[in-house]
């Protein structure tokens, strides 16, 4: 049971620090890190993601030295928290990577994209979290929007049709705006 409590401590302190990663040094353009330069990155373009072996190295370095730390001061239950953290981060980096490449089917996955469409279109200053609003709601950064608007050219592949405009399914959800550009003529 101390191992299932551990390893559900593990997963949640990982939201925390997906939460404060995310706000604290994702949004610091100021203060250039190695993660902004990677999370602004992926704003301006949202088909962007950091290359894997960046993950592969810094999930390495993160799970080597706290399941080390926390395996050296609580034995066996330190290093079931530290693996609910690493997989609680793995999970996150497969929701977040579905959030932009495929469209929501379930309830969690229609309100996980338009909470983190929000963030990406409207408002980078609120709604951190990615895999949850906990931490939102706990530090008053939380907004649930009515329809994200969202600008053509940014537009996610999942959201549009065949003509470019959004699913008809969508549209309770999501707003399209800015114009489109004109069919170029064919020249003769
Ligand atoms: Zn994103
Ligand atoms: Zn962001």
């Amino acid at each position: 049971m101390i191992y299932a409590i551990a390893f559900l401590l593990g997963a949640l302190g990982w939201t925390l620090t997906e939460y404060w990663l995310h706000r604290g040094w994702g949004h610091r353009g100021e203060a250039k890190n190695p993660f902004s330069t990677e999370h602004l990155a992926h704003h301006a373009d949202v088909s962007y993601f950091a290359p894997t072996y960046k993950k592969v190295i810094a999930t390495a370095l993160v799970g080597g030295t706290t399941g080390t730390v926390l395996f050296l001061l609580l034995g066996i239950t330190g290093l079931f928290a530290s693996l609910g953290f690493v997989v609680m981060y793995v999970t996150y980096e497969v929701i977040h990577r579905l959030l932009h490449t495929h469209a929501g089917r379930t309830r969690y996955g229609r309100w996980a994209r338009r909470h983190h469409l929000y963030h990406h279109y409207r408002r980078p200053q609120l709604n951190h979290g990615v895999t949850t609003p906990i931490w939102d709601f706990v530090f008053g950064t939380l907004e649930v929007p009515d329809t994200v608007k969202v600008p053509r050219r940014m537009a996610l592949a999942w959201m549009l049709d065949d003509d470019g405009e959004l699913h008809p399914e969508l549209t309770d959800e999501y707003l399209l705006i800015g114009k489109k550009k004109n069919d170029l003529q064919e020249s003769p």
